[in-house]
């Protein structure tokens, strides 16, 4: 049965990266602006400094440098000694968008298998979960979908008129190699990779539950349904840090998440509170860190739930100072450096263990070369 996504209470094309692909001066530009004249200024002052990512692009490339790129995870580092000058990375930054397209359109393609395998809700939620890790995955949960999850229109402008009953979530690790690395440009290699790992496994999880017999929707970076971090916190992937994305307890946000939703019968998983809040309220590190002083303040209240604030405009305005997406509060945060996971799974109960997180990990940092 088709659902209309009517109740919904978010709308893609706010986002950022939807009002920046707008052209100035076009149609659809004026559109956008006369319905939300208070984001203007600020698009328009990060539309006049070229944009979010203006890297420098000079130098040429040989045959030969690029025949030598085999951009693996596991030969990374021998992918950066090749990097010699700003082409031979944006190469392989410029690989990632259309890869995604490509594993969103071959998903779009494929139909459900017409004969529906039945398993009972629990057996099918874990059997998923395993196939997503094998798959790539670091982190799986389940959520149930409401209208109210969804965006009116994708980023694209096309409205979402299929509500699912329930959404996927899945998170894979960043290298903490590359991260470590921010704000370098080695910060967006690990950022790419991570939406083209994200796409990957979402596509042939996506598939698997077709040949199930059951329809899906893959959301992708270039194609969302739905706000994913609200439906992480859900699923149990972790909680919304003072850096404004999801922080988990494994892998801190040194993450990109994915989702498929479905109408397959699934168990599904309960919020998990670590205790981030309070620990954020101590730390603040990517606060402290961040160069824009995007997120600075005290959190505000919103649906009975403290939300730290975040400037975006700030945040974008350095990208583009920086000429990469930044990720100083990736790489700021304790949970993004593997801290002790006894000490994070009891430290919602036994504060004080918070105070040793910090402490080893300014100790881990101190100790810390990078090359
Ligand atoms: S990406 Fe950089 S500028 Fe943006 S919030 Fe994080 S640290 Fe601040
Ligand atoms: S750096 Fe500290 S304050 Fe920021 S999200 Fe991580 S734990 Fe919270």
């Amino acid at each position: 049965m088709t659902k209309e996504a009517s109740a919904a209470a978010h709308d893609g094309r706010d986002t950022l990266f939807a009002r920046l692909d707008l052209v100035a001066g076009s149609v659809r530009y004026q559109e956008y602006y006369r319905r939300r004249p208070e984001l203007k200024p600020g698009d328009d002052s990060l539309r006049n400094r070229g944009g979010l990512m203006r890297l420098v692009v000079g130098g040429g490339l040989t045959v030969e440098q690029l025949q030598a790129l085999h951009p693996r995870p596991d030969e990374v580092t021998r992918v950066l000694d090749h990097l010699t000058d700003e082409a031979l990375v944006q190469a392989l930054i410029d690989d990632s968008t259309p890869t995604v397209e490509e594993y969103t359109r071959a998903d779009l393609a494929r139909k459900p298998s017409p004969r529906k395998v039945q398993l009972p809700a629990a057996v099918a939620s874990t059997l998923l979960k395993e196939v997503a890790r094998f798959y790539g995955a670091a982190l799986v949960g389940v959520t149930e979908l409401t209208p109210g999850d969804y965006y009116s229109h994708r980023r694209s402008g096309e409205p979402v008129t299929r509500v699912f009953r329930s959404a996927i979530v899945f998170a894979v690790e960043m290298s903490r190699n590359l991260i470590d690395r921010a704000p370098r440009r080695e910060t967006l290699l690990a950022t790419c990779n991570g939406y083209v790992d994200a796409a990957r496994a979402g596509a042939r999880l996506s598939g698997f539950i077709k040949s199930l017999g059951y329809e899906t929707s893959l959301n992708t970076m270039v194609r969302y349904d739905i706000p994913l971090v609200p439906v992480a916190e859900r699923a149990g992937l972790g909680q919304r840090g003072r850096c404004h994305f999801i922080v988990t307890p494994e892998f801190g946000n040194r993450v990109r998440l994915g989702a498929i939703l479905t109408d397959l019968p699934l168990q599904t998983d309960s919020p998990r509170d670590f205790g981030l809040l309070e620990f954020c309220a101590l730390c603040g590190r990517c606060a402290v860190s961040c160069p824009g002083k995007a997120l600075s303040g005290q959190p505000a209240i919103i649906n009975d739930r403290p939300r730290w604030r975040f400037d975006e405009i700030k945040c974008f305005t350095t990208w583009t100072e920086y000429a990469t997406d930044c990720g100083i509060c990736i790489a700021a945060c304790p949970f993004s450096r593997n801290p002790d996971p006894a000490k994070v799974a009891y430290m919602k109960e036994q504060p004080d263990l918070m105070w040793d997180i910090l402490r080893e990990d300014r100790q881990q940092e101190s100790q810390t070369q990078l090359p």
